[in-house]
């Protein structure tokens, strides 16, 4: 009977691994996944009757589907930030598995896995009433009224930045709810609202939309198995129906869009049919390229869309370079060239007007993965014309003709590191031959795409252009962008074993286990036919030696242990115990006794890593298996097992684990790690004691990058870290980087009254630091007091209020909250 489940249990985990191995079978049935599920309108939602509904619900329930699990929605007290907290407090504990909606960001990489697709994106908007007119003209100031959330900050933010390119002159009005805001537009006090592209608000249209985030979904950090479920599920997802994202995005999210409304001269000038020719680059994948004698891409499709809505008569010219592009253009053989990066320096340098954006994307660093990070100036960087990135400074640059040949030099070595915009990386990095690389999203610029229109003698063809591409609906641009960066896949078993490593370890790992299931059985057997044992061990023996690992046998009744060294046939230690028993006397004798010697005793199933002494004194990490075979009244006849050498993987782990509390550019506390030291320090306040934090912020940073360039900025933000260190004793105060060029300094047992002496003698150290080229900088400080049952959330946003009031009072200066 016993043999028979064993023989079971084989099958059983063939078909398990099989059914990773093979992407479209369903994983084990019957999975509980215990999803977290914050109520948030339109991503997770739930109504009076408790019905659950949303973009992230309906997401979770196909992947449940596809993947066979069994989902449990776990939800959480209190308000929305107060329940986000709780449940991403739960899911860094494992308490649950997964939770959706989430943007990426490197503080977070830390602490959680991300799924490595993205299931939707999510913009900052600005909506107006349904029944009101508005146009962002970005070509004559305006002033808008416009109603925020007086907690929005990064929105706030975003919002800035888009006024400050599209020449509008903010007025802000503050609100502390989307209800009071809408109130707001009603009576006519604000005209515009910020909101963001998830949150669905009746009655309101969006006028204008930047800043995308990708969302992602996230889990316990090493939940690589569940990570790999969702990714293959979205990717079924968009394989079966790639329609699906804009399903829900139109089911959840849209906002309504600006009408494409055309005035007369423009319907006039459209009448007259002229032809306008439009260049298409055709190796520029998945933007514009040609494939089996067809134009296509992107920038084709939504040119194409145009053309439709509009009447339009655009035709497509294949262009096979840049250089030539922009001769056609300067020539006026061309009209309109599609995808271009919003830049007004290049549009002067080639005298072409542009649209506004129809396509934002985020600047993403792709790196050979043998390439260390930590210094880029020695590094190659491949660099094709067609993508401008201006943050760069490198000895040695290798030019291509195009983004796919950077793409190959970098995945082949030839090239250490290149630029591109997640568009371009997402579609290469989809195809199987491209395994050698990483990805670093550059968080703090965006690529903007338009299309450049040669300056004709009048305006109508870019206003009707920007026309359409303001009116451009978000779902069918989704379609678009979805449709032309998945790339059908053709796998070979190396790409196989490239893409899905984990399950190919995995798969690996199973065999050994069969083949220490089918030991185990072989033992059983040998129990019984005793005179066949030697034979037996003899050929086990011979398997060990083909592996790296010991392996051992121990037999109960002759107290004999077999023990496997590699390329050294078998050792054999006759009356074990008695030799246990005898070394008891040195520090390794004792260690043996105690560990080993006891758990083979035990005669039980177990695993455990152990540090281990050494002849030489060193301490080395192993791991020890044990398999107990017991006779037929239960009692143990023999433990079989493997011990292994996993000193290198325990060592990286610690030095990953410590490398990865500390921000690789400055040296300090990354945004993760202080945030967990603060919390912990905060827990253990005293009643009557005080902590306080300090929140730094470079003033007019941007300026410095600007005109420095990024690689003086970086050693800026390097000098301001050391000066920390230099002034904040490390016993007393912790020092990080949250992210940008902001910093923290969390002081220990302080007050009101020396923490405002710490902040003016660091506004007098950063007036007198020395960076290269006199790079003169200021900070403006924020500074919050704690006290004890305080949140971290709590103080960190009072030192960002005191830092906004510093900013707002001129910069250079400090202001300390409570
Ligand atoms: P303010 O006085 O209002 O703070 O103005 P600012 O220009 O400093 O604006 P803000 O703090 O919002 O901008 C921070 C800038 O820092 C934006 C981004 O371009 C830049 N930045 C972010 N991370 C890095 C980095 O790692 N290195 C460099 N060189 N620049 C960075
Ligand atoms: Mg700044």
């Amino acid at each position: 009977m016993k043999a028979k489940r064993i023989i079971l249990a084989i099958c059983v985990l063939f078909n398990t691994c099989l059914g990773l191995a093979a992407s479209d079978i369903h994983a084990e049935e019957d999975q509980v996944i215990k999803v977290g599920y914050p109520i948030q309108e339109g991503l997770t939602d739930i109504d009076e009757n408790g019905n659950l509904s949303g973009y992230t619900y309906e997401y979770i329930q196909e992947m449940a589907l596809y993947n066979g699990w069994q989902v449990e929605f776990v939800q959480a007290e209190g308000s929305i930030d107060e329940s986000l907290i709780t449940l991403m407090d739960m899911l860094e504990k494992g308490e649950i598995d997964l939770m959706g909606g989430m943007s990426y960001s490197a503080a977070m990489d830390d602490i959680y896995d991300y799924s490595s697709r993205s299931y939707g994106i999510a913009y900052t908007t600005l909506v107006i009433l349904n029944n009101k007119t508005f146009i962002v003209d970005s070509t004559q100031m305006q002033h808008v009224r416009i109603a925020v959330h007086k907690n929005a900050n990064m929105r706030l933010r975003e919002l800035n930045e888009f006024c400050e390119m599209n020449l509008i002159e903010p007025e802000y009005f503050y609100y502390d709810s989307t209800e009071a805001m809408l109130n707001a537009l009603t009576s006519g006090e604000a005209e515009a609202m910020l909101s963001t592209s998830a949150e669905k608000v009746d009655g309101v249209r969006t006028v204008a939309k930047f800043a995308p985030k990708p969302f992602y979904f996230i889990t316990t950090s090493g939940n690589s198995s569940l990570i790999q479920e969702i990714n293959l599920a979205l990717q079924n997802i968009e394989q079966t129906n790639p329609y699906f994202m804009s399903e829900m995005e139109s089911k959840y999210f849209s906002h309504g869009h600006d009408e494409l409304i055309l005035n007369d001269d423009e319907l006039a000038f459209i009448e007259q049919g002229n032809v306008f020719k439009a260049g298409v680059l055709t190796n520029q994948p998945p933007f514009q390229y040609e494939a089996n004698g067809e134009l296509k891409g992107i920038a084709v499709d939504v040119l194409k869309a145009i053309a439709e809505k509009t009447g339009l008569n655009i035709e497509l010219i294949a262009v096979s370079t840049p250089g030539q592009l922009d001769q056609m253009m300067a020539d006026k053989e061309i009209d309109i060239s599609l995808a271009m990066t919003y830049d007004y320096d290049l549009a002067e340098e080639l005298r072409i007007q542009m649209t506004n954006p129809y396509l934002e994307a985020q600047y993403i660093m792709m790196m050979n993965d043998t390439t260390n990070t930590d210094d880029l100036r020695d590094k190659t960087l491949a660099l094709t014309k067609t993508v401008e990135y201006s943050r760069i400074e490198t000895s040695s640059t290798k030019w291509y003709d195009t983004i796919e040949e950077c793409v190959k030099a970098v995945n082949n070595g030839e090239a250490d590191y290149m630029f591109g915009d997640n568009y371009m990386v997402q579609y290469f990095i989809n195809q199987p031959q491209f395994s050698n690389v990483y990805l670093i999203p550059q968080t703090y610029d965006l690529r903007r795409i338009c299309f450049g229109v040669v300056r004709q003698p009048n305006h109508h063809l870019l206003n009707i252009m920007n026309k359409a591409v303001m009116a451009f609906p978000d779902e069918e641009m989704q379609t678009i962008i979805f449709l032309n960066t998945t790339y059908d896949n053709d796998y070979n078993v190396k790409d196989l074993i490239n893409k899905y490593p984990l399950t190919f370890i995995f798969l690996i790992s199973s065999v050994s286990a069969v083949i220490i299931l089918a030991l185990v059985w072989g033992l059983r057997t040998k129990i019984k036919m005793s005179n066949k044992i030697q034979l037996d061990l003899k050929k086990h023996l011979q398997v060990y030696e083909l592996s790296s690992d010991h392996f051992f046998e121990y037999d109960y009744a002759s107290d004999i242990l077999m023990i496997s060294r590699k390329g050294a046939g078998g050792e054999s230690v006759e009356s074990f115990t008695k030799h246990g028993e005898m070394s008891e006397t040195d520090e390794r004798g004792q260690f043996y006794e105690q560990v080993f010697f006891k758990l083979l005793k035990e005669g039980k199933d177990t695993s455990h890593d152990l540090l281990c002494p050494m002849e030489n004194g060193d301490l080395h990490w192993y791991r020890f298996i044990f398999k107990t075979v017991c006779d037929d009244l239960g009692n143990p006849a023999y433990c079989i097992g493997k011990i292994s050498d996993i000193d290198d993987e325990k060592k990286e782990k610690e030095r990953l684990e410590k490398q990865a509390q500390l921000d690789s550019l400055t040296g300090v506390y990354n945004a993760a790690a202080s945030r967990m030291q603060i919390i912990e320090d905060l827990n253990r306040l005293a009643a009557d004691q005080h902590d306080g934090l300090m929140l730094i912020d470079i003033d007019d940073f941007k300026h410095i990058n600007d005109s420095y360039g990024h690689l003086n900025g970086d050693k800026v933000l390097c000098n301001l870290a050391q000066l920390l260190k230099n002034n904040f004793d490390a016993q007393r105060c912790l020092i990080g980087r949250p992210g940008g060029d902001e910093f923290v300094v969390y002081v220990r047992d302080t007050n009101r009254e020396e923490l405002g002496q710490l902040c003016e003698k660091l506004l007098a150290c950063v007036a007198d630091m020395v960076n290269d080229d006199e790079i003169h900088v200021s900070v403006s400080i924020g500074a919050a007091i704690a006290s004890a049952g305080d949140r971290f959330e709590t103080i960190y946003q009072r030192s960002d209020e005191a830092m906004y009031n510093s900013k707002r009072n001129g910069r250079n200066c400090y202001e300390i909250i409570g």
